[in-house]
């Protein structure tokens, strides 16, 4: 029989798409790597497995342990996954800006989740960040990955995310475009494919305008998972050749478009990423194979931005034909 003994078999080998309609016309070839295809539904899948493993290796994680993180989303469908399949309990601490949606999700996995209040300071008892140490700290047998400072993070997009790449574009890729959010995609996907072609690859980083990566001061925006107000230790700032800065505004419409387009029903950071993706392919040759990583699908997004109502209060739909204009490059 053809099957499949743990849905963790699952997790990466995603398809590489080619993109035909957003590219309007532009000659470079342009592929999608379709991170929603993983069983969780985003590429943090791999990073779960992969920290989980090793922590199990490394005897921080025993049977019947805990995992404590700090996270509202896609790391925390990963791990709860990998939690339920190898029997470990999952406590997720999430601020109370986070969506019903989102934590229905997280328990509906058989985690528990931690509310605490988005206005006070970092180093507030009651603040996420602290209340996930003190639980940490509390709970017997408890392990907290730590996605921006575990090097497993990156490390699992080296032993995955870039060898499959390679192989599935036969090592005809010239470009890679990521977002940023704790690096480890870009990093560790970046560093493979830059050992692998003798540093032929180019590799350029999607960040939301006002983040750090770009320069930015740390001001709000409202893409979902990329960007940051701090330099996290998963990021290598060694590896990105380029940083695309991309506007909520762009990044909302193309994310539109992809769905429309190309039938990618897809998160806000791949609109980001896909902006960052057509400006490079603006200046690139004919002959250059553009990879886009698409983080996650859009059905998280379905009351934000492909609500036109959201969107127009937020003045992103001023006409309905708008295009979408190109990133900033920085
Ligand atoms: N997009 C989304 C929706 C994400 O959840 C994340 C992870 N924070 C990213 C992009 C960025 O990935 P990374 O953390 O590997 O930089």
């Amino acid at each position: 029989m053809r099957v499949h003994n743990s849905l963790i078999e699952l997790v990466g080998d995603t398809p590489l798409l080619r993109m035909n309609k957003v590219t309007n016309g532009l000659a470079p070839t342009m592929l999608a790597k379709v991170e929603y295809f993983n069983p969780g539904g985003s590429v943090k899948d791999r990073i779960a497995l992969k920290m989980v493993l090793d922590a199990e290796d490394k005897g921080l994680l025993k049977p019947g342990g805990t995992i404590v993180e700090p996270t509202s989303g896609n790391t925390g469908v990963g791990l709860a996954i990998v939690a339920a399949e190898r029997g470990y309990r999952c406590v997720f601490v999430c601020p109370d800006k986070v969506g019903n949606d989102k934590l229905a999700v997280l328990r509906a996995y058989g985690a528990e989740v931690v509310v605490c209040p988005t206005t006070v300071a970092p180093d507030h008892p009651d603040s996420y960040y602290s209340v996930s140490d003190r639980l940490a700290s509390t709970i017997p047998g408890a392990w907290k990955p730590n996605q921006y400072t575990n090097q497993n993070n990156p490390q699992s997009h080296y032993e995955s995310t870039g060898p499959e790449i390679w192989e599935q574009t036969e090592g005809r890729i010239t470009h890679f475009v990521a977002g940023i959010g704790t690096g480890g995609t870009i990093s560790g996907t970046g560093r493979y494919l830059k050992e692998v072609s003798g540093g032929k690859v180019k590799i350029i980083g999607a960040d939301p305008e006002g983040s750090v990566y770009s320069g930015g001061s740390g001001r709000p925006y409202l893409v979902e998972g990329v960007g940051e107000d701090i330099w996290p230790e998963t990021y290598d700032t060694s590896i990105c050749d380029e940083i695309i800065a991309v506007s909520d505004k762009d990044s909302f419409l193309m994310t539109r478009r992809l769905a429309k387009d190309e039938s990618l029903l897809v998160g806000g950071s791949c609109g980001m990423a896909v902006v960052a993706a057509l400006k490079v392919a603006e200046t690139a040759s004919p002959d250059d194979v553009i990879v886009v990583l698409l983080p996650d699908g859009g059905r998280g997004y379905l009351t934000k931005i492909f609500n036109d109502e959201w969107m127009a209060d937020y003045g992103f739909l001023s006409t309905e034909t708008e295009e979408v204009t190109a990133g900033q490059v920085l």
